[in-house]
């Protein structure tokens, strides 16, 4: 089966493709996903049996607060282009990635689950690339009904792990946190209260899903792949500090506080993966701090 998947040289592209290294892997070089023509061209002359659509312009709090205009567009037109060319390319599986970002910012009942997926308005912070989410989510439900084809999506929720990104202006919370508790003589500061809670994904727990789901999840269900655990900021900084540095003192500015709450149930997921175990957030950490010390080490 010839497996295609856009945002190869990404985050959870790069940790896939040593899992599934027969897959194919395409960055934004080898096809823009903003030019309609171009990636339909290049679907007809490749003909995948699959393509997993993970591009997508991501980011922190900070990186969403200041380049709305640029997550809205570049994320609206790549993913409806991506959409459309694998039909008109006759591709007869994809499978696409949204994120728990697409889901409301707040529900009546925690945690929520794919049918909630558009209750009210995402989060104000992430409000233009929850919304491409969701506009791509409408797409392959409408793909589906009208053409009856294969098209699906997986909602992960924050993921971290080995490669992620740790520049300071763009990063999202566990890879800031490691690097600030990393680079600490004796003090660090966090945004916010630490009080908000988060499901963090380890990001080869996502990568061992994703073959799963492109073979078993045939249905209009945004499933979200999440873990059981939905811990503090301030619970996990204490647990990253811990293994980093346990004589670090941490306070929290109050400012830029995130959604207090955005558990979302993996019930759906467990149904369609039921021997799946989630790695733990210790030993995810663990994982991920040796990695990035052994970046540093590399680089040096
Ligand atoms: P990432 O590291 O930022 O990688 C983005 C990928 O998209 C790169 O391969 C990039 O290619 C590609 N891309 C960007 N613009 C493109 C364009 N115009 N044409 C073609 N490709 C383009 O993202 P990630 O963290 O791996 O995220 C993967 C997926 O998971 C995304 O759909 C994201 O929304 C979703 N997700 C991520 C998280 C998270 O915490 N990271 C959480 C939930 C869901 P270049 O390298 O060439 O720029």
């Amino acid at each position: 089966m010839k497996v295609l998947v856009t945002g190869g040289s990404g985050f959870v592209g790069q940790r896939l493709k040593r899992i599934k290294s027969e897959w194919e892997y395409l960055s934004s070089k080898d096809l823009d996903l903003t030019d309609y023509y171009e990636t339909e061209g290049f679907l007809l002359y490749h003909r995948p049996d699959a393509v997993i659509h993970l591009a997508a312009r991501v980011g922190g709090i900070k990186d969403n607060a200041s380049h709305p205009a640029e997550f809205f567009s570049k994320n609206a037109r790549m993913n409806t282009n991506i959409v459309d060319a694998c039909f008109a390319a006759g591709v007869p599986r994809l499978l696409a990635a949204l994120s728990t970002c697409a889901f409301p910012n707040t529900v009546e009942k925690y945690p929520f689950d794919e049918l909630n997926i558009l209750d009210g308005p995402p989060a104000e912070t992430n409000l233009a690339y929850g919304y491409t989410k969701r506009l791509l989510w409408v797409h392959m439900k409408s793909m589906r009904e009208q053409h009856g084809v294969n098209y699906s999506c997986f909602s992960p929720s924050n993921l971290y792990g080995p490669e992620d990104n740790f520049d300071l202006e763009s990063s999202h919370f566990v890879a800031a946190a490691i690097r600030k508790l990393h680079e600490a003589k004796d003090s660090v500061e966090f945004w916010g209260t630490g009080k908000p809670k988060r499901q963090q994904l380890f990001v080869d727990d996502l990568c061992r899903a994703i073959p799963l789901l492109l073979d078993r999840h045939n249905s209009v269900e945004p499933v979200i792949v999440a873990p059981d655990e939905n811990l503090t900021i301030s619970d996990m900084v204490e647990s990253i500090k811990s293994i980093i540095n346990p004589k670090a003192s941490v306070s929290f500015n109050g400012s830029l506080e995130g959604q207090y709450r955005k558990d979302g149930s993996n019930g759906l997921f467990k149904t369609v993966c039921p021997d799946f175990k989630f790695t733990p957030f210790e030993d995810g950490i663990k994982e991920t701090y040796e990695w990035y010390e052994e970046s540093i080490y590399n680089r040096n």
